[in-house]
């Protein structure tokens, strides 16, 4: 295979970007390369490669060939410059944040976000110095009032987990770029196969590669893409990382010292300096499986919308149904935005609330057969859970609803199994409760 023609469609590139046969072995698949560290050809070749006067493999947290090729193929499919695989979802912020961020410098996030980024921006990133500011960024303007001089990124979620909330990610892009900074949109729960966020102006994307990417719940991963779009330098300096001169590379520049291979210093000082230093390095072998996901990303995601907004308006019909919260239904507050962002698709995770409350809740989960009760989403599977008595337990009255975690509120994620065979076993569920 030689390089893919540019005009190759999505569905192509998930079968085959990044994924040339093994250029050493012939292998067709992108083997499991299990080492820790490569070999130099000469003391030259490792000063280079030491001093990024050459790109190439030195050791595994920093990089891997089959790491690599998921890191290529993420690209390829958001339309990224370059990409950088890690350990986890919550790596890939941690270390596309700790790029940008400073002491004392604030982030303006969306408030409705998935609880886990919730704990990570909200908590664990005061110990750094970093402030984040939630806000209801369904009115964008929110996110304009939070901003100030000390703001270094704005970051959304394209399709927000749990809710089916979608994102105006083109109207929160110019607000951030008239603040003089980029937007990083989570793109976990829409994949590459529904929402290019790049499209619509954002920056910066990261992704759970555990979710629909890698799509059969077996491994946990994490990508950062870059658009090669923002303009650092036109910053001043507040974004010293990329901009003024690095102590652990001979007083380089990262924005000056990689222009001439392109627009790319945000993506790699995520690896030589935010990986290196920090060092959440994906396994290999998730990154194998990842790629083996992918391959069949725009095959599922079709399936896995068909079955949702099939079994959405079933639900709505179900006598122990009060509500059903899906973006793909036409009725929903966010299906314009759907229209417009998610090629009119809601995605596979949506909530319904039950007329039963609490209890029902607890009995439905305890009911159902097909499906799995466990805290996950993306998966082949069909996945069920009741924030209320698991993921937001700690959380009361007021507080749960805040969250969208009400007593009365179940949240699927809807698997690619037959979907007369996921209603069946809803159905029996529901008959349980009577
Ligand atoms: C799961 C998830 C994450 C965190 O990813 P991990 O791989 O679990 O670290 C971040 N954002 C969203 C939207 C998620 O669903």
């Amino acid at each position: 295979m030689t390089d893919l023609p540019p005009e190759t469609r999505p569905e192509t590139l998930s079968v085959h970007a990044g994924c040339a046969p093994d250029p050493t072995t012939n292998a067709r698949i992108t083997p499991i390369y299990q080492t820790s560290s490569y070999v130099f050809d000469s003391p030259e070749h490792a000063a280079n490669l030491f001093s990024l006067a050459e790109f190439g493999n030195i050791y595994t947290r920093i990089m891997n060939p089959t790491n690599d090729a998921l890191e290529k193929k993420v690209a390829a499919l958001e339309g990224g410059v370059g990409a950088l695989g890690v350990a986890s979802g919550h790596a890939a912020q941690l270390i596309a944040f700790h790029t940008l961020m400073e002491p004392g410098c604030n982030i303006v996030a969306a408030k409705k976000l998935y609880g886990g980024s919730l704990n990570q921006l909200g908590e664990a990133f005061k110990k750094f110095g970093w402030e984040t500011r939630f806000v209801d960024a369904d009115d964008p303007e929110n996110v304009r009032a939070a901003m100030d001089d000390k703001t270094r990124v704005v970051f959304i979620e394209s399709l927000a987990n749990p809710g089916g909330v979608v994102s105006d990610i083109a109207a929160i892009a110019d607000i951030a770029h008239a603040g003089g900074v980029p937007l990083m949109v989570d793109n976990t729960m829409a994949s590459p196969a529904l929402c290019k966020p790049f499209d619509h102006g954002a920056d910066l994307i990261v992704h759970s590669t555990t979710k629909f990417l890698n799509g059969h719940g077996n491994a946990v991963g994490g990508v950062i893409v870059d658009s090669g779009k923002f303009d650092w330098k036109a910053q001043g300096h507040k974004y010293p990382s990329l901009t003024q001169p690095n102590g652990s590379y001979h007083g380089a520049v990262l924005v000056d010292a990689l222009a001439p291979i392109g627009p790319i210093a945000f993506i790699i000082a995520c690896r030589v300096l935010g990986l290196r230093d920090l060092g959440p390095a994906m396994a290999p072998m998730n990154a194998f499986l990842a790629l083996t996901g992918m391959e069949t990303l725009y095959l599922r995601m079709e399936r896995h919308c068909d079955n949702a907004l099939a079994l959405a308006q079933w639900l709505q019909d179900q006598d122990a149904v009060e509500w059903v919260s899906y973006a793909g239904l036409p009725d929903n507050p966010y299906h314009a935005h759907a229209q417009k962002y998610l090629g009119g698709r809601g995605g596979a995770v949506f909530t319904f609330g039950l007329k039963g409350g609490f209890e029902a809740g607890k009995a439905l989960v305890s009911n159902v057969k097909l499906f799995s009760h466990l805290a996950n989403i993306g998966d082949t599977r069909s996945l069920i859970i009741h924030p209320a008595s698991t993921t937001h337990s700690q959380l009361e009255g007021d507080e749960l609803i805040a969250a969208g975690a009400g007593p009365d509120v179940i949240r699927i994620s809807v698997g690619i199994e037959h979907i007369d065979d996921i209603k069946a076993d809803l159905a029996q569920a529901f008959a349980g409760l009577e």
